[in-house]
Parts: C-alpha cells; structure tokens; sequence
C-alpha cells in the first residue's frame, strides 16, 4: 500500500535542509522514511517525512527552546535560563509545592539533606523567613496592643493549631502569641495571671470587689 518515497534529499523545511535517507532501524517508525537533516542552528536530527512535509517539524527543537524561552513561568525559564524574575519564582514555587504534595516523604528528606549541607544559607533563609513572616502578620494585627478576650486565650491554647495559625486569626503579632503562650504554659491560670500581672489597670468603672 505504501507509496513510492519521495526523495527529500537537498530541501529545506523551515530550519532544516535534508541531507539523506536515514536507514537505520528504529522501534517505532510508523512505516514512515526518516531524513537526516542539518538545522540551521548547526544540530543535526532526524525526522520523518510526513513530519517535514506537513510542518509540523520545522527544527531540531530550538525553535521551540527559543518560544520558551521568551516566555516566563515556565521549567525553561527558571532551570534552563536560570530567571528569577517574579512570574518564574512563582513558577518555582507553586511547582515546590506540587512536588510536595506528590511526595511528601522524599521532600521532607530532601530538604534536610539540604539543611545539612548548607547550615549558614538554611540559617539565613529561616531568619529572613521569620522576619517576612513578622512583617506581614504585624500588617495585620490590629489586636496588636489589646486586652486578650477569653476566646482568644482559648484559641492561644489550643496545641494543634502554630503560633503563625494563633497569630494569623486573632490578627495578633507572632511575638504577643509567643508571649502568651510562655505565659499560658506556665502553671498559673492564664486569667488569673492576666490579673496578677496584666496590661489593664482596673478603671475606676469597674467598681469595687
Ligand atoms: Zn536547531
Ligand atoms: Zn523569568
């Protein structure tokens, strides 16, 4: 059923010129003819006819490289080029976490082999972590400053939630959860110690006891 095969040999597709028949056997050919080509960009390769007549292969791959690499956000960009530009370091982000969720347990050793290996730079990075951290939530805290209602005392208990969790919905800075945390640990009654030593003097409202 096959057609004659049409000899390529000295075209030109796009990038790619024909040098001759590649005869060598291949897994998985398609019953297709292959053709050696020369790129322009000095690569050589090899490609099927059908792909060269229908455009679909028009280089050895660097037109495509080089679309990637106009583009942001992408693995080119970040590992091949090596940007850090904002779109790709949210490109290596989002792409840390998915690698995360996919497999926990190899990015949990992952990240302390690091930590081995670069003990100043995992210093420096859980210092400059911490700060941004300290920065963003005091943004936020507009309880900073204010009397600890019971139901935040509560919630400041509570052991399965961080001290960034605590921080986060009570809208309090890291270092007054951390603070009273301290202070909840300790054997007293959080309230009572409140009392004994907390920041509100009793107002002459709050009348006699
Ligand atoms: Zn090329
Ligand atoms: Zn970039």
């Amino acid at each position: 059923m096959q057609q004659r095969t049409e000899d390529l040999t000295g075209r030109s597709f796009g990038r790619l010129t024909v040098l001759e028949r590649d005869r060598a056997p291949r897994e998985s050919s398609g019953g297709h003819a292959y053709w050696r080509c020369a790129c322009d960009c000095g690569n050589e390769t090899s490609v099927a006819g059908c792909a060269l007549r229908d455009g679909s292969t028009k280089s050895c791959g660097c037109l495509r490289r080089e679309m990637y690499a106009a583009k942001h956000g992408t693995r080119y960009s970040y590992d091949g080029r090596g940007c850090r530009c904002d779109q790709c370091r949210k490109w290596k982000r989002e792409q840390d976490l998915r690698y995360r969720a996919r497999n926990p347990e190899k990015a949990k050793e992952k990240s302390r082999r690091w930590k081995d290996a670069h003990p100043e730079e995992h210093l420096a990075m859980t210092r400059r972590n911490a700060k941004k951290l300290n920065d963003k939530l005091r943004e936020t805290a507009e309880r900073h400053g204010r009397e600890w209602t019971g139901v935040e005392l509560e919630i400041a208990s509570r052991p399965d939630l961080t001290a960034r969790q605590v921080a986060t919905v009570l809208r309090r800075t890291l270092s007054a959860v951390r603070n009273m945390r301290q202070r909840l640990a300790s054997d007293l009654d959080p309230r009572d110690r409140m009392l004994a030593n907390g920041p509100q003097p009793p107002t002459s409202r709050s009348g006699p006891r």
